[in-house]
C-alpha cells in the first residue's frame, strides 16, 4: 500500500541548506552551531585561529572572520563585548549582514550604552538584532524545554528581526520582539537577575524566623534555666523548630492575602477602581505568590517535624517514665473524651489546611496555572485560600485550646498566640467584606462602576 511518506524525492529538489555564520569558537559559539546543524543549517565559524580552535560541531568549518563574514548573511557574534574593538576592521564584510549580538554582562551598568548599541555604533552599516543572550550555553545544547522556550529579541530593522525569528523558531524556541534596539539593555540585565521578586519574600521569612526563634529560646529554654535551674537547650532542634516553622508559615500565609483584603477596602473608600494604590501595596501584591510558597514549604517543614515526634528519644523517654510511675503507684489515667475531640480536631483540620494549601502551591505553577480558566484559577487561590486561612488558624485555635487562660512565662504569651493575631484579623476583615451590602458595592466598583462624588484622578495616574 502507498503511503505519503514512502513518496521519494529526487536528491536534486532538496533545498539547499542556508548557511550561517558565527564568530567565536567558545562554549555559546558551540553549543548554538550544534543546535544549527541539528536543526538543518550549515555553519561556518569565523575564528582568530581557524586551524586550532579545538573541537567543532561535526558538520561545521572554522575559517577567518574576514572570509566567513563574506559566506552568510546572518552572523551570530558570540564573543565578549570587550572583544567588540576588532569588528570594526571587518566593516566591508559586515555591511548590509544582520548581526546578532548574544552578549551579557558580568554585571549590571558596567557600561553606559547596550552592548548591541555598542556594536550598532562600531558598524552603522549593519542591522544589528539582539537576540539568545538569555539563554544559556547549557540550555542551546540541550534544546528547548517548557520552562526555556523562549528567545527574546529586539532589533531596529523588522526585516532583519524577521529573520533571527525564524531561525529561532526553526531551534524550536518562540520567539518575543520586545520592540527596537534600545529594549537591549533590558535583556542584558535580564540574565543579571537574582530572584527579583523573591526578594521581599525572603528577607521577610528570615526576619520572621528569627525573631520568633528568639522569642521561643527566650521563653522556653532561657526562662527554664533561670526560674528553675533546668537545661532545655536539647529542645531547640526539634521542639522549637516545630514551633517557628507554622507560625512562620501561618503570618506568611496571611500576609499573602491580607494585601487583597486591604486593596478590597481602597477600592471602597475611594468608590473606584481606576486609582493606583499606593506604591507599597502594589508592591506588596506583586509578591503574593512568593509569600505563599514561602509559607507553603514552612508549612512543609512543620509536617516532617510533627511526623518524627513519635521517634524522638526525648518523647520515647517521657512515655516510659510515665508508664512506670503508674505502674509503681498503681493509678491508671482516665480516658479524657475532650481531650481526644480536641487532639482529634486539630490533627485533622490540621491535615485539611495543609492538603489545601499544597493544591495552592500547584495551582500557583506556571504548568498547571495556565491550563486553568480565569475563574478556576480564581476560585482556587481566593475562595480555597481563604478556606486553607481559615482551617491553618482553626488548628492553630485548637492547638492553644485551654493554654490561652494559662498565665505567661515573664509576661510573654505563647509564640502561637502571637501567630494568631494577623490571621485573624485578616478573617475579619474578609468577613466584613463578604457582608452582602459591603460585597454588592466592592463587586459593582470591580466591575467598572464609580462613585459620583469622588474627585477623578489625572489620567496619568489611572493603571487600569
Ligand atoms: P567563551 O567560551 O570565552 O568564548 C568566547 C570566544 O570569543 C572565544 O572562544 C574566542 O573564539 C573569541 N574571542 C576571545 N577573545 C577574542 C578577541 N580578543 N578577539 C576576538 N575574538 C575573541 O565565551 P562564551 O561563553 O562562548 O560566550 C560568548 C558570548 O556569548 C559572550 O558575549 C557571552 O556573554 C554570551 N553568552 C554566553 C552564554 C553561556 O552560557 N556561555 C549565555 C548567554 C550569552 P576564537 O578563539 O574562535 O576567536
Amino acid at each position: 500500500m502507498n503511503d505519503e511518506n514512502d513518496v521519494c524525492f529526487p536528491e536534486e529538489a532538496a533545498p539547499e541548506q542556508e548557511l550561517l555564520c558565527i564568530f567565536g569558537t567558545g562554549d555559546f559559539g558551540r553549543s548554538l552551531g550544534q543546535r544549527l546543524l541539528h536543526s538543518g543549517y550549515r555553519v561556518v565559524y569565523g575564528s582568530r585561529r581557524p586551524h586550532s580552535c579545538g573541537p567543532l560541531p561535526q558538520g561545521a568549518q572554522a575559517m577567518s572572520h574576514e572570509a566567513a563574514a563574506q559566506l552568510a548573511s546572518l552572523v551570530f557574534l558570540c564573543i565578549h563585548r570587550e572583544h567588540y574593538d576588532f569588528l570594526e576592521t571587518l566593516t566591508p564584510q559586515l555591511q548590509g549582514k544582520v548581526l546578532v549580538d548574544v552578549s551579557n554582562n558580568p554585571k549590571k551598568n558596567l557600561y553606559p550604552e547596550a552592548n548591541a548599541e555598542c556594536l550598532q555604533r562600531l558598524i552603522p552599516g549593519a542591522h544589528v538584532v539582539k537576540a539568545f543572550n538569555t539563554l544559556s550555553a547549557w540550555a542551546l545544547q540541550n534544546g528547548p524545554s517548557d520552562a526555556n522556550r523562549q528567545v527574546y529579541l529586539c532589533g531596529n530593522g523588522a526585516e532583519a528581526k524577521q529573520a533571527v525569528a525564524e531561525v529561532a523558531t526553526k531551534l524550536g524556541f518562540a520567539a518575543l520582539d520586545k520592540g527596537s534596539l534600545s529594549a537591549a539593555k533590558e535583556l542584558e540585565d535580564f540574565p543579571l537577575q537574582l530572584f527579583p521578586e523573591w526578594r521581599m519574600p525572603l528577607y521577610v521569612a528570615v526576619g520572621l524566623t528569627a525573631l520568633i526563634f528568639v522569642y521561643v529560646v527566650i521563653r522556653d529554654v532561657v526562662y527554664a534555666f533561670v526560674e528553675q535551674g533546668k537545661d532545655n537547650s536539647f529542645r531547640i532542634m526539634v521542639s522549637l523548630a516545630n514551633k517557628v516553622f507554622p507560625i512562620v508559615s501561618l503570618i506568611m500565609l496571611s500576609l499573602c492575602y491580607l494585601p487583597g483584603v486591604i486593596a478590597g477596602f481602597i477600592q471602597l473608600y475611594r468608590g473606584t477602581k481606576y486609582r493606583r494604590f499606593p506604591d507599597w501595596l502594589d508592591r506588596w501584591m506583586l509578591c503574593r505568590k512568593q509569600l505563599g510558597l514561602i509559607a507553603l514549604g514552612f508549612a512543609f517543614l512543620h509536617m516532617v517535624y510533627t511526623l518524627i515526634i513519635p521517634i524522638r528519644y526525648y518523647v520515647r523517654f517521657r512515655l516510659s517514665a510515665n508508664t512506670i510511675s503508674q505502674i509503681r503507684e498503681n493509678r491508671t489515667s482516665v480516658f479524657d473524651t475532650t481531650t481526644a475531640w480536641r487532639t482529634d480536631s486539630y490533627y485533622s483540620i490540621g491535615i485539611l489546611g495543609f492538603s489545601l494549601f499544597l493544591l495552592l502551591g500547584i495551582t500557583s505553577l506556571p504548568s498547571v496555572s495556565n491550563a486553568l480558566s480565569w475563574r478556576e484559577f480564581s476560585f482556587i487561590q481566593s475562595k480555597l485560600g481563604y478556606l486553607t486561612v481559615f482551617f491553618c488558624t482553626l488548628h492553630t485555635y485548637l492547638y492553644g485550646w485551654s493554654g490561652f487562660l494559662r498565665p505567661y512565662k515573664w509576661y510573654m504569651p505563647p509564640a502561637y498566640m502571637l501567630s494568631l493575631v494577623l490571621p485573624s484579623v485578616l478573617i475579619v476583615l474578609k468577613l466584613l467584606l463578604l457582608l452582602p451590602c459591603v460585597d454588592r458595592s466592592l463587586t459593582r466598583i470591580r466591575q467598572g462602576w464609580e462613585r459620583t462624588d469622588i474627585d477623578l484622578p489625572s489620567k496619568s495616574s489611572i493603571i487600569r
